[in-house]
């Protein structure tokens, strides 16, 4: 029912029209840092969430109200489901996210975004069309083309990354053209698929990790790796500390997220000579590490971005 001008002022701000929420997250972690914080955040905000494990979700498909079932019951409905898939499930776990998506209801990464930012290859070739700053890539299968690859990025010292790699632990550089080649004739004997990247020197073992949500970088942190590590990674015993970045690698950072058609991302990327360069836009972010430095509820941050999605305050009455 439209309220009058004078009866919406009468609500106070805070209450104006936000219905609580029933909301999902899905996970195969009910008790990490990023689950309870989430879970955490909604509660302070009056809504509902469930956690729910998602390789125990199962499904019918069909052309009219298909459904998800958990454990003998048919899940009710949701008004947002938040996925966090692990990269070792993410096939069954998109297939979870798409039905959500079917039955209409908001998934905060969308099954078409965890895909491709899951999948190296395909996540560089959307983020070039894109014209999104990125080290020079290169891909090929047969070991006839290794010379060509190494010689396409520039020859060494260059970067070699198996394209199931996560946490940084099947990245590996190569100082010498040698090198990489023995390197690309390991991963072709193990039939493993890889990519080859001109190696981003200046950024000297560091990255920067920018938190979007909601087409604003919310908070960003400076990551380095342990001393000699070319890799940043705090799997790998990395360190991080929050850093203020430029115009330009916040608008790379959005443009990135938008590419991968993602409200909520992680963008990690290197300071390159010639700016920005794009590593990896990761579809479920940790938040402990960006809370943790930034001192900031990105929590808090997310929901919110739910609820604005979800549940809008409508625009406010005119005086007639
Ligand atoms: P993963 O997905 O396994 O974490 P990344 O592509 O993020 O792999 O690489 C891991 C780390 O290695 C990055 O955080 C960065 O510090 C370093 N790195 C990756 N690619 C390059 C590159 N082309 N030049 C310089 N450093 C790089």
């Amino acid at each position: 029912p439209e309220l009058s001008f004078d009866e919406y002022r009468a609500i106070p701000r805070h209450k104006q029209h936000r219905r609580a929420l029933r909301l999902a997250i899905l996970t195969r972690e009910p008790s990490n840092y990023s689950t309870r914080r989430l879970i955490e955040a909604a509660e302070a905000r009056g809504h509902t969430m469930e956690v729910i494990d998602t390789s125990r979700c199962y499904m019918n498909i069909r052309a009219v109200g298909g459904e998800v079932h958990y454990d003998g019951r048919r899940l009710p409905h949701y008004d947002a489901v938040i996925p966090r898939i692990g990269a070792s499930v993410t096939s069954y776990g998109t297939a979870v996210v798409r039905q959500f998506e079917s039955l209409g209801t908001y998934c905060l990464s969308g099954s078409e975004g965890i895909t491709v930012s899951r999948d190296k290859l395909h996540a560089h070739q959307v983020l070039a069309r894109h014209r999104i700053g990125m080290p020079t890539t290169a891909f090929a299968r047969s070991p006839k083309d290794s010379g060509n690859v190494i010689s396409l990025v520039g020859g060494a010292p260059l970067v070699l990354k198996l394209l199931e790699s996560t946490q940084g632990k099947g990245v590996v550089l190569a100082e010498t053209k040698k090198a990489a080649e023995s390197v690309i004739s390991a991963f072709q004997g193990l039939k493993a698929d890889f990519l080859v990247q001109s190696f981003v020197k200046e950024a000297a073992g560091e990255d920067i990790r920018c938190f979007v949500v909601g087409g604003k970088v919310v908070a960003a942190m400076r990551r380095r790796g342990k001393p000699d590590d070319f890799r940043s990674n705090l799997h790998q015993g990395g360190t991080a500390e929050p850093v203020k970045i430029t115009r330009s690698e916040r608008e790379t950072a959005i443009k990135a997220a938008r590419a991968m058609k993602l409200d909520v991302a992680g963008v990690d990327l290197l300071r390159g000579e010639d700016g920005p360069k794009v590593l990896e836009v990761n579809s479920s972010p940790g938040l402990e590490g960006i809370e943790k430095t930034s001192e900031k509820d990105i929590a808090g941050l997310v929901i919110q971005h739910i609820e604005e999605k979800v549940a809008p305050r409508p625009p406010k009455p005119r005086r007639r």
